[in-house]
């Protein structure tokens, strides 16, 4: 192996991976105890927030935004249930002339939080997985399918999918990447219309939307936490999404 490949796989963490037995963090699954709100705050919250005229923008409106518009009608968008229980939205963050550009699920309980995507352990996983390719977080536009928290971090629902999904596609058009990493099989699912598993996913070149921006899926970096030794596929999955980007 030669030193520098030794240097990539050292910054996702493959050779040195030793908690491959520690029982996995639960911290993730768990409500923060900040989150839990009575019932009475729970109908404040629902009247405060009740929909003043349009729940969302039109598509065909949000696939004319700027970024400035685009980001305002993120933070008050309340066309879901998910609006009453996040603390933040979770938009986006990077490159936004990026040529990578990273989905990923849903914010978590840190994201949302601090109101950035993949800001907890699997962030800090997805950011060595960048290195390991010479990127970093800062080069790559980091956005994923759903701007607010599942409660519990539950599976998105279709209906928040559909929601949420003219804001993501006005992101992609607006980064324009030359290639987009889906990361996880609901990144991959929602994004590819599909639901074949991701190891069959893996290892192909899609072509997503009007552009028909190359996208490549891989492992969630939560999932990576958990199955350390599918990093090694994932390195392969970075490697093939670096060569489309470099049009080899
Ligand atoms: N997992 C995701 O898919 N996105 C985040 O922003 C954080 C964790």
């Amino acid at each position: 192996m030669t030193i520098n490949k030794q240097h990539y796989l050292d910054a996702m963490g493959i050779q040195t991976w030793v908690r491959r037995n520690k029982p996995e963090s639960t911290e993730a699954l768990m409500l923060d105890e900040s989150q839990l709100v009575t019932e009475d705050q729970k109908v404040e919250l629902t009247i405060q927030r009740q929909p003043s005229g349009a729940e969302l923008p039109p598509g065909d409106k949000v696939s004319n935004y700027n970024w400035q518009q685009l980001r305002g009608a993120v933070n008050q968008c309340i066309a879901c249930e998910l609006h009453e229980t996040r603390k933040n939205t979770v938009f986006g963050v990077g490159n936004e002339q990026a040529d990578w550009m990273v989905v990923g699920e849903a914010p978590g309980a840190d994201e949302d939080r601090q109101g950035e995507p993949f800001v907890g352990k699997a962030g800090q996983l997805l950011n060595n997985m960048l290195l390991a390719v010479g990127l970093r977080r800062e080069q790559v536009y980091i956005a994923n399918i759903l701007k607010c928290r599942p409660p519990n971090n539950r599976d998105p629902r279709p209906e928040e999918v559909v929601k949420c999904e003219p804001f993501l596609k006005r992101q992609v058009e607006l980064v324009n990447p030359k290639i987009i990493l889906a990361v996880g099989r609901i990144a991959a699912h929602n994004l590819l219309k599909t639901d074949v598993s991701l190891s069959r996913l893996r290892g192909k070149v899609y072509y997503y939307g009007e552009f028909e921006t190359p996208l490549i899926v891989t492992y969630h970096p939560a999932y990576l936490l958990r199955s350390p030794l599918d990093k090694r596929k994932a390195w392969q999955d970075l490697l093939l999404a670096q060569s489309v980007c470099q049009g080899d």
